[in-house]
Formats: structure tokens, C-alpha cells, sequence
């Protein structure tokens, strides 16, 4: 069975040639999937019949919300996506004007245990194809347009690690940028990575435009390991990684750190951080906790988050608290799933 999501442009032209067909259909047909967001074979209505008819043939269906939550305010809605073998990931539309932003998630799970992620107590269970993600692209694009506004922001910022599954996440920005295939602006995509150095580097030369977003979450290197279990790199190669970075894109990083009541949050955590991130081109996003059943960590007093900002900006960091939207739905990273597994224990 050939799913024509899972093929790149060469892999698509080769199928193409050995159904005997003119080069450009080719292109034909990545435009109607990734422009027009028309992934059944049938409904390329610019194809000769035939064509369709044999690519329907061995067509895949596309993963279909199980279910669909929006949040009260309307501002964001979360899907749950069924993969073809049982897997359930989640993919995030939010809407803030004049811009809508689509949550990618790169993995089933995620192997680096954060103590106060959702995703990270399910565990690895597998990465996703270049086709399971641009699906979710495809779609969130497809409400969006539906309600006449359009997707001009991509993050991965979903389920998984992004840097973990660097092959197929590098495809998927591929088409996100293609001129035949979603046309954005590196600039408008961020990859947001628990800090993997190697491949930092790999970002930085293979998509040097594409916005880069580490989540730190402490300063010191014992704290870290307490967030974060399972992460290989220290606290320094990663900010040697970002250093390096900064270099050769001439960008700028955001740090991400999730803020944890009594754990992490205090003024002098806040002055710790900027000492170690003195020198790069840096801006820190804090992210209150968003408490979920069965993971570590209380949500910050206002007053804490508050004080940890104006402490870094008083060493001059930039710095902004995130705005949450779709608290109500649980939309942060992984909550959706760890809901359902709970209700079906
Ligand atoms: N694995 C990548 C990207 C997915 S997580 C990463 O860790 O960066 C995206 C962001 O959501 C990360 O900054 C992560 O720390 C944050 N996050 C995870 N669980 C959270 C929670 N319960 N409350 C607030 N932010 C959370
Ligand atoms: Fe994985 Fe990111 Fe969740 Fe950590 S925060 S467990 S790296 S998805």
C-alpha cells in the first residue's frame, strides 16, 4: 500500500515514472496535498482518471479526530488523533489574532520522563512518520480555512520529542516550507526540544531560519536531572549547543522553563538562570505549571511567577510569561491522552 503522505518529492517521482507518467503530475500532486490539503487521490481533480483511479486504489484514509475538545473562550481546539495501529497523539489549533498556530506532536509518548509532563509518563511507545505529521498540519489548516481565517504559525510543541525524531521532523519542515508545498516561512516555525546538542547543530545548519526553543526548566545541572530524568546532555553542552547555534544562524533562542511551586521558582533560581545564560542571544518563556493526575509539581503563586520574571529582567533578560489558552481543555503538552488512559484503567 503506498500512503502518498510518507513520500518525499524524489520518492514521488519515482512512483510517478513507474505508472508511466508525465514528470509534473508530480507536482501536481503535492500541490493538492499540501497546498489544498486534498489527500484522497480521487478528489484531484486535476489528474486523468485513470491516475486517480490507480492511486485511489492504494490510498490511505486520513486519521480522523476520536474526539474533539474547544475551549470555552473558543480560542483553541485539541484533537485526538487514532494511527492506524491504535496510537493516540493530539494536535493543537490556537487561535490568536491576526495568527492561528498549529501544535505538531512528533512522537507516540516520549522517552525523557519529564516529572511534570503527561506525555512522559506514557513512556516511548514510538516516533511518527513524515506523514503522521503533516496530517495534523493538514488538518489544523483545514479548520482554520473553514472558519475563513488562515494557519500561519507551525510549533512542535505537541507530544514527543522533536530532536528525537530528527529525520522526520527535518522532512516535515521540508514541505512546511516548499514553495509546491505550504509555502511558510521558516521563520514562522519553532522546534522546541528538551535540548539534544547534536542535533541543535543539525537544526542550525539545515534549517538555520527555523525558530529554536530549548526547554531548560533549571539552572543548575542537579535540579535539572530532578525535571528532567532521562535527558543525556548536561546543562552546559546544551548551552554550548545554543552558543553555537546563536553563532551560525545570527538567531535567537528561547529558553522555556516551566515553573514548578517551591521547586524551581524563587528569585534566586531566577538570577542563577541568567548568569548561565549570559552572553547569548536570549529570551526566557515562563510557563506556569499546568498541574495534570499523575505527574510531579503544584502551579506557582502569581506573585512567584510574577517576582521570577521582573528578577531576570532586572539582570536584563527578556523575558515573557506565556499566555495559556484552553487550560480548560488541558491543552498542554500530552493531557488529552493521559486523560483517556486514565478513564479506561
Ligand atoms: N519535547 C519538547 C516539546 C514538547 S513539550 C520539549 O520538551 O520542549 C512543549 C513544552 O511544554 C515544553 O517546554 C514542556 O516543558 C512544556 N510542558 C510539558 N508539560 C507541561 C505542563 N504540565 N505544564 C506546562 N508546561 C508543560
Ligand atoms: Fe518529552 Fe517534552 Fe514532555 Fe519532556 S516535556 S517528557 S521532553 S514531551
Amino acid at each position: 500500500m503506498t500512503d502518498l503522505l510518507e513520500l518525499d518529492r524524489g520518492e514521488l517521482a519515482q512512483l510517478i515514472e513507474s505508472l508511466g507518467q508525465p514528470a509534473y503530475r508530480a507536482r501536481q500532486i503535492w500541490r493538492q496535498i499540501y497546498q489544498r490539503g486534498v489527500t484522497d487521490p480521487g478528489q484531484m481533480s486535476d489528474l486523468p482518471a485513470e491516475l486517480r483511479r490507480r492511486l485511489s486504489a492504494d490510498a490511505e484514509a486520513l486519521a480522523e479526530p476520536i474526539e474533539l475538545q474547544t475551549s470555552a473562550d473558543e480560542s483553541t481546539s485539541k484533537a485526538l488523533l487514532r494511527l492506524d495501529d491504535g496510537e493516540l497523539i493530539e494536535t493543537v489549533l490556537i487561535r490568536s489574532e491576526p495568527r492561528d498556530t498549529v501544535c505538531l506532536s512528533s512522537q507516540a509518548g516520549c522517552a525523557m520522563g519529564c516529572v511534570f509532563c503527561a506525555t512522559g509518563l506514557q513512556g516511548l511507545r514510538r516516533q511518527l512518520t513524515t506523514g503522521e505529521i503533516m496530517r495534523q498540519a493538514i488538518l489544523a489548516r483545514s479548520w482554520s480555512r473553514d472558519e475563513g481565517r488562515e494557519l500561519t504559525h507551525v510549533v512542535f510543541m505537541g507530544m514527543g520529542e522533536p530532536l528525537a525524531n530528527y529525520a522526520n521532523v527535518s522532512e516535515v519542515i521540508e514541505r512546511l516550507t516548499h514553495p509546491d508545498g505550504f509555502a511558510m516561512s521558516p521563520r514562522r516555525i519553532t522546534v522546541s526540544t528538551v535540548g539534544i546538542p547534536q542535533n541543535i547543530l543539525r537544526l542550525a545548519s539545515d534549517h538555520p531560519h527555523v525558530n529554536l526553543a530549548v526547554s531548560l526548566h533549571a539552572p543548575q545541572q542537579k535540579l535539572r536531572r530532578e525535571l528532567v530524568p532521562v535527558a543525556g546532555a548536561s546543562v552546559d553542552d546544551i548551552l554550548d549547543a545554543v552558543r553555537e547555534h546563536n553563532r551560525q544562524t545570527g538567531g535567537r533562542v528561547t529558553f522555556e522553563y516551566v515553573l514548578l511551586r517551591d521547586v524551581n521558582d524563587s528569585r534566586s533560581h531566577a538570577r542563577r538562570l541568567a548568569e548561565r545564560i549570559r552572553g547569548l542571544r536570549a529570551h526566557v518563556n515562563l510557563i506556569p505549571l499546568n498541574p495534570s493526575p499523575g505527574v510531579v509539581g503544584e502551579r506557582p503563586s502569581r506573585r512567584a511567577t510574577l517576582g521570577f520574571q521582573q528578577a531576570l529582567q532586572d539582570c536584563g533578560v527578556p523575558t515573557t510569561i506565556r499566555v495559556e489558552q484552553g487550560r480548560d481543555i488541558a491543552a498542554a503538552c500530552g493531557q488529552l491522552r493521559g486523560d483517556r488512559l486514565q478513564e479506561s484503567r
